[in-house]
C-alpha cells in the first residue's frame, strides 16, 4: 500500500483531536474523537455518539458534518483518536477509520487521506487505497 508521512499540520490534527477526547470523553459513551482538515486550511471537530447499535455516530461523521455546517466540506485529510480500552487512564492512539467511515467518506469526500498507525508511527494514505475495488 503506498502511503505517505504525515506532515506538521497532520500532528497538530491528532492533537486538536486528542484535545477534543480529553475534554468530552465518557466511557461507553463518548469514546472516539476526530479533526479533518479541508483543502481551505481549516480545521473541524467532532465527538462519537454511542447510542446503541444502528443509531450510534461516528466521530468522523460528527467532524463531517461541521464542515459541511460551515459550507467548507472539501476534506483533504482526517484522523481518530480513542483512549486504549476505552479508559481515560490509558494513553490515546490514532485508530484507522472503521469500516462504516471508509464507506461514509467514499461517498461524502472520495478524496480525502486517512492517518493511521503504523509500526509504530503515524501513515496516510488516500481512501481509494484503503477500500476494496468496487465495481
Ligand atoms: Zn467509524
Amino acid at each position: 500500500m503506498e502511503t505517505e508521512p504525515v506532515t506538521d499540520d497532520d500532528r497538530e490534527l491528532v492533537r486538536l483531536a486528542e484535545e477534543l477526547l480529553a475534554k468530552c470523553h465518557v466511557p461507553g459513551r463518548h469514546r472516539c474523537s476526530s479533526a479533518l482538515r479541508t483543502t481551505s486550511g481549516e480545521v473541524y471537530t467532532g465527538i462519537n455518539l454511542i447510542a446503541g447499535g444502528r443509531a450510534d455516530v461516528h466521530s468522523e461523521q460528527a467532524a463531517y458534518a461541521n464542515a459541511v455546517a460551515a459550507g467548507d466540506d472539501d476534506v483533504a485529510t482526517s484522523v481518530a483518536v480513542m483512549y486504549e480500552d476505552d479508559d481515560a487512564s490509558k494513553p490515546m492512539q490514532v485508530e484507522p477509520a472503521c469500516g462504516v467511515c471508509r464507506e461514509f467518506f467514499y461517498t461524502f469526500a472520495p478524496e480525502v487521506d486517512i492517518i493511521f498507525p503504523r509500526d509504530n508511527e503515524l501513515e496516510k494514505a488516500p481512501l481509494s487505497a484503503l477500500l476494496p475495488v468496487k465495481q
